[in-house]
């Protein structure tokens, strides 16, 4: 699977590294454990999906070069919202400080608190809750990323964003793309929004269930 990706072009070698240590057949059915290590997308249960390894791998690239990602080495604090089956929680665990990982659906959270039980990550904390509030207990993060497609970004994101912090949520956009990788950098002067590419993730929705 890293190969493969190195081949499609990604270079960000710590991420590189995560993917290579993270066991992803783990974190899906055991029926769909051959497919773990091919670049598609594959169910979790209750209608949602783990994304692709190379979107995976692009998102976590983008927020590495964010400004202090980039001077540091690390992703810092990190906020996830969706945390699904809990396989790009692990990853953030290797790359970042301390990571809060959002998951409003309760079975989804209570299995991936389950996965990555034996994980022993000290620094990664599962929350059950409606993430598009983010989680102002740990705020500001360093990084804010997003595994749900919305229709904006909601401002409780925004505002638990450090100075110099990074956000990548894939967004509607009025481009006629659909659904975007946005990027969003706050510095002291404010916040400033790049597009990317076309993605295509399952919605972000409000409230717990
Ligand atoms: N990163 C995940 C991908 C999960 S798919 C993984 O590695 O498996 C997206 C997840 O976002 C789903 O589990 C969905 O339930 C969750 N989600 C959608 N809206 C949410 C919200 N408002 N708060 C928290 N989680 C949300």
């Amino acid at each position: 699977m890293v190969q493969h990706l190195r081949a499609e072009g990604e270079r960000c070698e710590p991420v590189l590294a995560a993917l290579a240590v993270v066991p992803r057949h783990q974190f899906v059915d055991s029926a769909l454990a051959a497919q773990a290590y091919e670049d598609t997308a594959l169910p979790i249960g209750l209608g949602q999906a783990i994304s692709k390894p190379s979107v995976v791998a692009r998102m976590l690239a983008l927020l590495f070069e964010g400004r202090d990602a980039a001077r540091s080495g690390s992703l810092g604090r990190v906020l996830e919202i969706g945390t699904g089956c809990g396989y790009q929680a692990a990853l953030l665990s290797l790359l970042a400080q301390q990571v809060i990982s959002v998951e409003r659906l309760r079975p989804l959270y209570e299995r991936a608190r389950d996965k990555l039980a034996p994980l022993r990550r000290d620094n990664l904390r599962l929350v059950y809750g409606d993430g598009r509030l983010g989680h102002p207990p740990n705020a500001p993060y360093d990084a804010i990323i997003c595994a749900a497609g919305g229709d904006d970004v909601p401002a409780a994101w925004l505002e638990q964003m450090a100075i110099g912090a990074r956000l990548i949520a894939p967004t509607r956009s009025d481009t006629g793309l659909g659904q975007v990788l946005l990027v969003v950098d706050r510095s002291a002067q404010g916040w400033s929004r790049q597009c990317h590419e076309g993605v295509h993730f399952v919605p972000l929705r409000s409230g717990t269930a």
